[in-house]
C-alpha cells in the first residue's frame, strides 16, 4: 500500500525566472543563480531563497513550491512514505488539441519531474503522523485530473481507516482538466464523498490554500476542511475577478479573494506564515487527535441513539 519509492530527481532551477527586464544584465546573471520576486521585483539568491523556503527575504512574497519540498517542509526527515506513486492517466477520451494529451502529460513531466499534479503519503509532523496530499500548480497547472482526484480520495480513505487526521495542501490555477473531460468533473464529488466519509468517522482534514487556489479545486474537496487556512496573500477563489465583474457589472472591492480578505469575512481560520505552518500543523493535528482504540464520540453518540429507541 503506502511504498516508499525513489524520487525523481529535479533540477531546483528548473521553475526559476531569470529577469529579463534589462537585456544587458542578463548576460552577467548566471542562469539558475538568482530568482526575480514577483512582488517586489527584486533579485533573490537562490540558496537564500531555497533555505527560506522560497519566501522573498526582502518582502516577505511566498513564491511556488513543488510538490516534494513542500513535502519535505512539513514532514520530519526521512518520515515521508509516499503512496501510488505509480498512478498515472490513462488518457481516457483519447484527447487530440493543439498538443495530444499524451504529449503534454509527457512535457509536463519532464518538465517538473512529477508523475502528475499531486503527491500522497503519510508523515510524521512534528512527532504527529498524518495523511498528507500536496498539488503542485506546476503541472498543468495543478488541474483536478483522474489521478489527482483518485490520489487525494485513497489517502483519504486511507486517513479514515487508520484514524488519522489528513492535510491537503492545495495550489491549483486550473480546476478541472479539460483533456479528460466529464471524468475530470466527477472527481470534485470523488474526492468530497471520501471526505464525508471521514467526517462521519469523526476524523479530522486540515485544508491549507496557497497561491492559488482557484476553480474546481476550490469548489471541491478544498473548501471542506475543519480547519482551512492560507499562506499570506494568497489568490482564492472560484472564478477570477475580471470574469465576476464583467458578469455582475459592479467593481470588486480591493483584496478581493486574497487570504487576508477571505479571513477578515470569515472564511477563513488563519493566514499562516509558511515558516510557521508546520508546527502550526502538528499544534492541530495532536489537539483534535482521537485515541484510536476508541470509537469517536460522534459514532459514539449515533450508536447510543439508536440503542436507546
Ligand atoms: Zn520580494
Amino acid at each position: 500500500m503506502a511504498e516508499a519509492q525513489p524520487r525523481p530527481q529535479v533540477d531546483p532551477t528548473e521553475n526559476v525566472k531569470i529577469s529579463t527586464a534589462k537585456s544587458d544584465r542578463k548576460k552577467d546573471i548566471p542562469k539558475g543563480l538568482w530568482t526575480k520576486c514577483d512582488a517586489c521585483f527584486d533579485i533573490v539568491y537562490n540558496k537564500a531563497l531555497e533555505e527560506n523556503l522560497r519566501i522573498c527575504p526582502k518582502c516577505d512574497h511566498h513564491m511556488t513550491l513543488g510538490a516534494y519540498e513542500r513535502v519535505d517542509s512539513l514532514a520530519d526527515p526521512k518520515s515521508f512514505e509516499e503512496m501510488d506513486f505509480e498512478v498515472h492517466s490513462i488518457d481516457p477520451i483519447k484527447f487530440q488539441g493543439p498538443k495530444a494529451y499524451v504529449d503534454k502529460l509527457e512535457d509536463e513531466r519532464a518538465r517538473t519531474g512529477l508523475r502528475d499534479a499531486v503527491v500522497t503519503g503519510t508523515a510524521l509532523i512534528e512527532g504527529q503522523r498524518a495523511v498528507i496530499g500536496v498539488t503542485d500548480s506546476r503541472f498543468i497547472m495543478g488541474s483536478m485530473g483522474s489521478v489527482v482526484g483518485e490520489k487525494l480520495t485513497r489517502a483519504i480513505e486511507l486517513a479514515t481507516k487508520k484514524r488519522l487526521p489528513v492535510i491537503i495542501v492545495s495550489g491549483s490555477g486550473g480546476g478541472a482538466r479539460m483533456y479528460e473531460g466529464a471524468l475530470s468533473l466527477m472527481q470534485m464529488a470523488k474526492t468530497s464523498a471520501a471526505l464525508a466519509r471521514h467526517h462521519r468517522a469523526g476524523q479530522l482534514f486540515i485544508s491549507v490554500l496557497t497561491n492559488p487556489t482557484m476553480a474546481g479545486i476550490m469548489a471541491s474537496y478544498a473548501s471542506l476542511g475543519d480547519i482551512i487556512v492560507a499562506e499570506p496573500r494568497a489568490l482564492i477563489g472560484f472564478t477570477g475577478p475580471r470574469v465576476i465583474e464583467q458578469t455582475i457589472r459592479q467593481k470588486l472591492p480591493d483584496g478581493f479573494q486574497t487570504s487576508e480578505f477571505l479571513l477578515e469575512h470569515g472564511w477563513l481560520d488563519q493566514v499562516i506564515n509558511r515558516r510557521d505552518l508546520k508546527s502550526r500543523l502538528a499544534y492541530f493535528s495532536a489537539m483534535f487527535k482521537k485515541d484510536p482504540a476508541k470509537p469517536s464520540s460522534r459514532a459514539g453518540s449515533s450508536a447510543s441513539r439508536k440503542k436507546g429507541k
